[in-house]
């Protein structure tokens, strides 16, 4: 069976094809447009997707080694993400599909973060159901419990801004570039953790709240600048790190519970923030600590990618649950239950 996984609900576009759960081939073109602008732009978003889809689709099915006549289904992401953007996935998926005259198979962008562990990697131990999942991305930050690779079910999440975005616009404040994750996660590897404090939000149960900590740092800022103009500069590294911290400490807390509470002992991540070096290590001590298996995706899972798309897609084809062309894509949606 060769799935072809096609995403495009922000700013990636990429295409994979599977051989039933191995990778064959997955092509990821990140637009570097939005950079300029510190954000997502929707209509440049959707204007590079119309752009990049060919020939990125082309490339996939070449490094695959396969003619699209070989294929026996393509997966698309429907939702959540912009609405311009899903719909030059969703238009070229239902005119490929229809084309070829094989199934046409929707996919939850959230859940095809988590199912990217279920892709077959040499060294590589797929989690075994059920498993809690720790989506942190750009727009979620959900803690799942995953019954099957058709069940989910989401025991906590944020009531605000992303952890994603908690690190983009606190590297805004900084002066460092979009998206900023990355920079925050490189400088603080040269800074003290525990250098500046900065207070957890307090939210009840197993759900967070991340915008009240970049209000924290922009009012942290602005006291230092007071005193020293050149207080960002001279601190960044320190700053970043203990920024950092506090986000990571704050995930680690309700995760922590959840696993707790669920009697649970397999914790995975997903999604973007899950390349974070600071995250996996806190992790990595802490699955040490208590002998909890845990699942670190590799760097090209982490942030968008069509693998994770055709992933889902091949759970979907193997009990046969399509779409028909009347699809159309969903801007919000929710977990299947
Ligand atoms: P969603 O999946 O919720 O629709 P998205 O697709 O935009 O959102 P992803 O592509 O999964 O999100 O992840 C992008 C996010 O990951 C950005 O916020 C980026 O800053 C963050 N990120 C990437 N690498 C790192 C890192 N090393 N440390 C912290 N954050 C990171
Ligand atoms: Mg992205
Ligand atoms: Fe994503």
């Amino acid at each position: 069976v060769y799935i072809l996984g096609i995403e495009s609900s922000c700013d990636e576009t990429s295409v994979a094809v599977l051989r039933g759960n191995k990778m064959l081939s997955n092509v990821i073109c990140t637009q570097e447009v939005h950079a300029n602008y510190g954000g997502v732009v929707p209509e440049l978003a959707s204007r590079a997707h119309m752009k990049n889809i060919v020939p990125v689709v082309d490339e996939a099915l070449k490094k695959a080694g396969i003619n699209k006549e070989e294929l026996s289904a393509i997966a698309f992401t429907r939702g959540p993400g912009l609405m311009g953007a899903l719909l030059v996935g969703v238009s070229f998926a239902k005119s490929l599909a229809l084309g070829l005259d094989i199934p046409l198979i929707e996919v939850n962008h959230m859940e095809a973060h988590i199912l990217a562990h279920f892709i077959e990697m040499e060294g590589r131990s797929i989690p075994e159901c059920p498993f809690i999942c720790l989506t942190v991305s750009g727009g979620h930050t959900q803690i799942v419990k995953v019954n099957s690779p058709l069940s989910f079910e989401i025991l906590g999440e944020t009531l605000d801004d992303a952890a994603g975005e908690a690190f983009d616009k606190g590297a805004k404040l900084m002066g460092l570039p979009y998206p900023g994750g990355p920079h925050i996660d490189k400088q603080a590897r040269e800074g003290n953790p525990l250098k500046y404090e900065f207070t957890k939000p307090s939210v009840p149960g197993y759900n967070y709240s991340f915008s009240g900590l970049k209000t924290a740092l922009l009012y942290f800022l602005e006291d230092g600048m007071k005193q020293n103009p050149n207080f960002i500069q001279e601190h960044i590294n320190d700053i970043c790190a203990s920024y950092q911290h506090v986000i990571v400490d704050y995930l680690l807390d309700k995760v922590k519970a959840v696993l707790k509470a669920e009697n649970i002992n397999r914790l995975a991540i997903a999604g973007g923030v899950s390349a974070n070096s600071y995250l996996r290590n806190a992790l990595k001590s802490l699955a040490e600590e208590n002998g909890m298996e845990l699942y670190i995706p590799e760097f090209q899972f982490c942030t968008d990618n069509g693998a994770m798309i055709a992933m889902a897609g091949y759970f979907k084809y193997q009990n046969k649950i399509f779409s028909n062309q009347a699809v159309t894509p969903k801007n919000r949606m929710a977990l299947q239950k």
